[in-house]
């Protein structure tokens, strides 16, 4: 028997789309008699191109939580408001959720502390968006860690929480009108949930981990586990696959970028908009450079595959996205605001900690420090696709050029049709 501490708790989803390793759930469906799982579609979110990988997550969601005797609970408007309405509705005596780190969240945390206090609900925030929870490592002296390496050691040697198990049951308080889902406007690229991504996972780490450290920056092997809008949506726990993934370094290092940029997030939430480390530097404001660049114009083939395969596909490899970042910040000297922007309308893994953290860091105004760093798009484009197999892939014109020749068009003896020569603008 279970011991009820609480009659009714309403635990409020937001990107933690699971049921498996979900702290507020599990310790929700174990202490009180009732559990109210909502989610609020909140029209100050604008999903973009996410809309349809969310829909998928949300019906998931809704039949895992059904498959237990419970249901997902939908409804539209201020999340924080919702979800002290409904507790109220449902005679509820505690609203949980998992802790995020943007300035967007932290204020839909504020508020709902705030009206919690004034209704007497109990508002609790429990671990699940990361590892390790932001603001659990602390260095001497500082208030969060602003460079990478001392963080993964601390982040490696720390004690991680255990995995919770999904609840067997969840038992839905009476009366309450499930409300609807949203409708996928559009199919996502790739199918959105839990149940989705396990599966996923599964085959990832039978067959792609071991191969990760010699195969993660070969641009036309593809040969990542394309986990992101998963860990995003949190349809994939990222502590579950972080301790599946341990037995590679590599790969769990990813994972701790991941983690260390939700803590420079938490510490600095303007992070989407102002420099972490001012440079005053003047930016390109052409605009043409700009949209060529977002168009896959701009001449140096690498670049071009790189946006072309983000417009194609809502996605793009990492060391492409380093490559048109450099590019962008330091060669075409454009503020990485742009590229931000850019990256967030099409990215379907788009995560403000991740987007913004790495932009940064690229242009020099965030936690590299190295800041003056430039990647050489030619270089890059001749180690990491040195086929020219990525190139051809994305940038048609360039199709029937062979060899690694294609990374320098304006070296080939026939001058390619259509395609520009590169754009000059320096930083
Ligand atoms: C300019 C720029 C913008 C980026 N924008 C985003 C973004 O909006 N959302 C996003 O999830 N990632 C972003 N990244 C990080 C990285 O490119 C993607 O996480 C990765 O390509 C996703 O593919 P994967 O899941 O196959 O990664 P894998 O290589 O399989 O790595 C596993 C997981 O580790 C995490 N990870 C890997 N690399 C990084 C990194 N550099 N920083 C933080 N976490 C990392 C991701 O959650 C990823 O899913 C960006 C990188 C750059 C250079």
């Amino acid at each position: 028997m279970k011991e009820i501490a609480r009659e009714t708790v309403v635990v409020l989803f937001n990107r933690d789309l699971r049921v498996g390793d979900h702290p507020a759930l599990a310790e929700a469906c174990a202490g009180a008699r009732h559990v109210l799982p909502l989610f609020v579609l909140d029209p100050g979110m604008d999903a973009r191109g996410r809309a349809g990988f969310l829909a998928e997550c949300l019906a998931d969601l809704r039949a895992s939580l059904r498959d237990r005797g419970g249901d997902l609970v939908v409804r539209r408007g201020d999340p924080a408001a919702e979800a002290v309405r409904l507790a109220r509705e449902v005679n509820a005596s505690a609203v949980w959720a998992s802790a995020d780190v943007t300035a967007y969240a932290r204020a839909r945390e504020r508020r709902l502390a705030r009206d919690c206090e004034r209704e007497r609900l109990e508002f609790r925030l429990f671990p699940g968006v990361t590892v390790v929870p932001p603001g659990r490592l602390i260095p001497t002296g500082g208030d969060h860690y602003k460079v990478f390496t001392p963080y993964w050691r601390a982040w490696a040697g720390t004690r991680w929480r255990e995995l919770v198990e999904a609840p067997e049951r969840v038992s839905l308080p009476p009366g309450v009108e499930p409300g609807e889902l949203p409708e996928a406007e559009r199919e996502p690229y790739v199918p959105g949930g839990e149940s989705r991504v396990r599966r996923r996972m599964e085959l990832w780490l039978r067959h792609g981990l071991e191969d990760y450290a010699a195969g993660h920056d070969d641009l036309a092997g593809d040969r990542t586990s394309r986990l992101s809008p998963y860990l995003h949506f949190g349809c994939v726990s990222p502590l579950e696959l972080a301790r599946l993934g341990s037995r590679n370094e590599e790969f769990v290092r990813q994972l701790c970028w991941r983690d260390f940029y939700h803590q420079v997030t938490y510490a600095f939430p303007e992070i989407s908009r102002r420099d972490y480390r001012p440079r005053g530097r003047d930016w390109n404001e052409d605009k043409d450079v700009a949209q060529a660049w977002r168009e896959g114009m701009t001449g140096i083939p690498i670049v071009d595959a790189g946006m072309r395969q983000l417009a194609a596909e809502g996605w793009m490899h990492n060391r492409a996205r380093l490559i048109v970042a450099s590019y962008l910040t330091k060669t075409l000297g454009v503020d990485w605001r742009v590229g931000a922007d850019h990256f967030a309308d099409l990215l379907l893994d788009a995560d403000v900690a991740n987007n913004c953290g790495n932009w940064q860091w690229m242009a020099g105004t965030g936690n590299d420090t190295r800041p003056n760093r430039v990647l050489n798009p030619i270089r890059q484009a001749r180690k990491f696709d040195p086929e020219g197999e990525y190139v051809r892939r994305y940038v048609l014109e360039l199709q029937s050029y062979p060899g690694g020749a294609v990374h320098e068009p304006w070296r080939l003896s026939r001058p390619v049709r259509g395609y520009p020569s590169p754009i000059t603008a320096q930083a």
